[in-house]
């Protein structure tokens, strides 16, 4: 044991004042290169502060900014943002279309179809336009958009790149033209309850069209400049149209066949003096069965002669 410990303490003992003799000289030696790099290259050396390199080349964010999908309605629109492409103003196509602007870019046709939804007959005229890849304008009546699986047809309308615009809430012409003459207030108050009603139908809150087709069309009615200037207030635009496809006449005139409603739509067209813009009026409703049956015929024809489809936004 003693002897153990003569052997051990004495070398503990050194061990010990050796650590301390080591920690002090490197503490001393520490402080004196810290002076030597304090003194000669300053105080920047310890806090760090060298110019930080800003990267001037990405740009600064300052608020989220959603993320927007082609696939997504163009915000307060009635379209979705793959479609703005082809998508066209109410208001110069109709200018373009009478003649008060002149117009000379590719040939535009313009298929619109009216007093829809309808799930069967908006359906099948859906089908037709995406078999030929191509859009179409929808106006829609509030009565039917507020039907059951009417949601569901107009955001197909949507998704598939077509437009949806405003034929009055109810199209009861007594209503809306007392004595002939368009009722400015009254038409107002139905536009923004077809809005809403579509609002509903859909789920999409940020709807909103400000295209407009009177029932009966602008040219049959008396004191409509009021009622442009109303709805007009509200961003909104009318459109009449310059080819029928007939399939409103009166039985004695309206086409019999699918080929002879095609001709028809052509034949309307030498009563147009503008030809490079076309509106075709159309209706889509399930009594009007040779509407889609005929619609891929009409199509060719516009394709053959070299115009382009566009929408009403
Ligand atoms: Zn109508």
């Amino acid at each position: 044991m003693r002897r153990n410990r003569n052997l051990f303490a004495p070398e503990r003992r050194g061990g010990t004042g050796r650590i301390v003799r080591t920690v002090a000289a490197v503490v001393i030696l520490g402080t004196a290169i810290g002076l030597g790099v304090y003194f000669l290259f300053g105080k920047g050396f310890f806090t760090s502060n060298k110019p930080v390199i800003v990267d001037n080349t990405q740009p600064t964010v300052t608020e989220t900014v959603p993320v927007v999908s082609p696939e997504d309605l163009v915000r307060n629109g009635n379209h979705i943002v793959k479609a703005d492409e082809y998508a066209y103003s109410t208001k110069d196509v109709r200018d373009w279309m009478t003649g008060k602007v002149p117009y000379s870019g590719d040939k535009l046709v313009f298929l619109t179809f009216d007093d829809g939804p309808n799930p069967e007959s908006t359906g099948k005229i859906l089908d037709v336009l995406k078999d030929e890849g191509v859009p179409g304008t929808f106006f829609v009546i509030g009565t039917n958009v507020e039907k059951p699986g009417s949601g569901e047809v107009i955001n197909r309308i949507l998704e598939e790149g077509s437009s949806v615009a405003l034929h009055t809430y109810s199209h009861v012409y007594e209503k809306l033209y007392p004595k002939n003459t368009g009722d400015a207030q009254y038409i107002q108050s139905e536009m923004f309850k077809l809005i809403d009603a579509i609002r509903t139908a859909t789920g999409k809150s940020e709807f909103d069209s400000r295209v407009l087709r009177y029932p009966g069309g602008h040219m049959s009615w008396k004191g409509m400049d009021k009622v442009d200037e109303v709805i007009g207030g509200m961003g909104i635009e009318y459109i009449d149209w310059n080819a029928i496809n007939g399939d409103s006449e009166p039985t004695s005139r309206r086409p019999k066949d699918a080929q002879a409603m095609a001709d028809y739509v052509m034949s309307s067209l030498n009563y147009t003096k503008i030809k490079s813009v076309v509106v075709v009026l159309m209706h889509d409703a399930t009594n009007k069965p040779l509407t889609p049956e005929s619609l891929p015929i009409i199509i060719e024809k516009f394709k053959e002669q070299g115009y382009k489809f566009g929408i009403l936004k």
